[in-house]
C-alpha cells in the first residue's frame, strides 16, 4: 500500500467534509462515485437521478434518494457536468440551488478540497479548449508518468475526479476540463493551465460565443503570480486572453514561432532552444492539430518540472487514444481510421487535412454551420458517405460542392460501401471523422467508434 492509498482509505478523523450537506445530481459514472466518496468523506450526501436505474444504483449503495423538487440542497450542489444549470433550460436541482444562493460545483472542486484538506501540496494541471483537450491530458498524464512522477490523470476524460486516491506533496493531477466543469469551480486552482483553441461548439449551453469564452478562461482565474498560463495562440479568441492573466503565460502554436513558447514548423516541435522532436516519427500524434497539442504538453511538462531531453521520448511511446485518428484495422493497403470523437466540423477539420484523399463517412447529429467549414478540404473527399439525422443536410452541402457522395442508413452500410470504394481505388484511407454528434443512432461517440472498429474487423476476417 502506497502512501498515497493510505491517505485515500480516510482514516475516521480523515473527513473533510464533515457535516456538509452535499446534493448530488445525475448519478452517471461520475456522479455516483461522487456521492459514495463524500459520504465517506464525512458529507451528509443526498442522491438525485432523473432516470430510475440512477436512483436504484444509489440506493442499492446505501445513499439517501430524494426528490430535488423538495429544497433539500442544503449547502451545495454537485452537478453532473452533462446537466445544465441556465441554458437551454436550467435543471430543478439548479434552479433550487439558486433560489437557495446554494454553490453548484463540479467533482473536481471537492477532490481539490480533500486534497488540501489532508493537507496534500499535490499539484493540479487542468487542459480546456474546444479540440484536442482528451490526447493533450492523456499525453502529459504520459509524460509525467514515464518521469516517475506519482500521477493521476482524468476527470472530463474519465476516469472520474472522486475516483482517484489522495496524492501526497510529489503528485499531479492531470485534468481534463470540459467548459460545463470551468463554470462550477470555485476554488480549485491549477498551478498549470492550458486552453488550447476555441472555436464555435455547445452554444446552446452557454449561449453565445462570448459566453463560452468566459466559460473556458474560468481555467485561469483561480491561478496566480506563480503559476503557469499555456495559451494556444493559433485563435484570436485564446490569444486575446493573454493580456488579462496573472500567472506566467507560455504561448503555443502548431505552427508559428512564439516567443518563449513552444511550436511547430511542419512536424517538427520546437522551442526557443531548438527542436524538441519531430513528430511525424510519432505514430499516435498525426496531423498538424496534435502538433498543438505536443506542443501545449510538452510546455506543460516543463512547467511542472520534466527534464527537457526526456519530452522527445515520451512523445514517441504516447500510446495514443481510442477513437481519436484511431488505425483500427489495415485490409488490401487501404488504412481505416476511427475519427469518431470529432463532433463538430472543427475536429473533423484537422483529421481530414491530415490525409492526401480519403474515403469519408459523417454524419449524425450536426452542430451550427453543419460541414460548410470543411469546404477547403473536400478536395480530398474521393467519395462520401453520410449517416445519421444530418445526413442529408451534410448531402446537400456536398453537392454544392461537387464532391460525389451517397445517403446511407447506418454505418454498416456505410463501412461496407466506403470499403468498397477503396478497394476499387478510391483512396487509401477510409475514415470515420463525423462532424457530428452520435446520439441520433449511438449511446456516445465512443459506441460509435466501438461500432466502427468491430465492423472493420469482421471485414478484415473476410479478406484473411
Ligand atoms: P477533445 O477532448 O477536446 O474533444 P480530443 O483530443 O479527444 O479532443 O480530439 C478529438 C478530435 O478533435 C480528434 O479526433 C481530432 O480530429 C480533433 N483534434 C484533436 N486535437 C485538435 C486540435 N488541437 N485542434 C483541432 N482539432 C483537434
Amino acid at each position: 500500500m502506497t502512501a498515497s492509498d493510505r491517505r485515500a482509505s480516510a482514516a475516521p478523523g480523515d473527513q473533510p467534509f464533515a457535516g456538509l450537506r452535499v446534493a448530488v445530481v445525475g448519478l452517471g459514472k461520475a456522479g455516483l462515485p461522487a456521492a459514495r466518496r463524500l459520504r465517506e468523506w464525512g458529507a451528509e450526501v443526498t442522491a438525485w437521478d432523473d432516470r430510475a436505474p440512477g436512483r436504484e444504483a444509489a440506493a442499492a449503495a446505501g445513499l439517501h434518494v430524494a426528490d430535488p423538487a423538495g429544497d433539500f440542497i442544503q449547502d451545495a450542489l454537485l452537478l453532473s457536468p452533462g446537466i445544465p444549470h441556465a441554458l437551454p433550460r436550467a435543471h430543478p436541482a439548479a434552479a433550487a440551488a439558486r433560489a437557495l444562493g446554494r454553490p453548484i460545483l463540479v467533482d473536481v472542486e471537492f477532490l481539490y478540497r480533500a486534497v488540501r484538506a489532508a493537507g496534500s501540496k499535490a499539484r493540479f494541471a487542468g487542459i480546456t479548449g474546444t479540440n484536442g483537450k482528451s490526447t493533450t491530458t492523456a499525453l502529459l498524464g504520459h509524460l509525467v508518468a514515464r518521469a516517475g512522477i506519482p500521477v493521476q490523470v482524468g476527470g472530463n476524460l474519465g476516469p472520474a475526479a472522486l475516483d482517484m486516491p489522495i496524492l501526497d506533496d510529489d503528485g499531479i493531477y492531470v485534468l481534463e476540463m470540459a467548459s460545463y466543469m470551468l463554470e462550477r469551480i470555485e476554488t480549485l486552482r491549477f498551478n498549470c493551465a492550458s486552453m488550447l483553441n476555441l472555436s464555435v461548439d455547445h452554444l446552446d449551453r452557454h449561449g453565445d460565443m462570448d459566453g463560452y469564452r468566459a466559460a473556458k478562461a474560468r481555467i485561469f482565474a483561480t491561478q496566480r503570480a506563480g503559476d503557469t498560463a499555456v495559451l494556444g495562440m493559433d485563435d484570436p479568441a485564446t490569444a486575446g486572453l493573454r493580456d488579462g492573466l496573472r500567472a506566467h503565460v507560455v504561448p503555443i502554436s502548431g505552427h508559428t514561432a512564439q516567443h518563449g513558447g513552444f511550436w511547430a514548423t511542419g512536424s517538427l516541435l520546437r522551442d526557443g532552444r531548438g527542436l524538441i522532436a519531430d513528430l511525424s516519427t510519432c505514430p499516435t500524434l498525426p496531423g498538424a492539430h496534435n502538433a498543438q497539442n505536443a506542443a501545449a504538453a510538452c510546455a506543460m511538462a516543463l512547467a511542472l518540472g520534466l527534464r527537457r531531453n526526456d519530452l522527445a521520448d515520451g512523445l514517441h511511446s504516447y500510446p495514443g487514444l481510442p477513437h481519436r485518428q484511431e488505425i483500427v484495422g489495415t485490409i488490401r493497403g487501404v488504412r481505416f481510421v476511427n475519427d469518431s470523437k470529432a463532433t463538430n466540423a472543427d475536429s473533423a477539420a484537422r483529421a481530414l487535412a491530415s490525409y492526401e484523399r480519403v474515403v469519408w463517412i459523417a454524419g449524425g447529429t450536426g452542430k451550427e454551420g453543419g460541414i460548410a467549414p470543411l469546404a477547403p478540404h473536400f478536395p480530398r473527399i474521393a467519395r462520401a458517405y453520410l449517416i445519421g439525422q444530418d445526413g442529408g443536410i451534410f448531402a446537400a452541402t456536398l453537392a454544392e460542392h461537387g464532391v460525389p457522395h451517397l445517403r446511407l442508413d447506418t454505418l454498416e452500410e456505410a463501412v461496407s460501401a466506403a470499403a468498397d470504394a477503396a478497394f476499387a481505388g478510391a483512396a487509401e484511407v477510409v475514415l470515420l471523422s463525423p462532424a457530428a454528434a452520435s446520439w441520433d443512432q449511438f449511446t456516445g461517440f465512443d459506441q460509435r467508434g466501438d461500432h466502427f472498429r468491430a465492423l472493420v474487423q469482421n471485414l478484415s476476417k473476410g479478406h484473411a
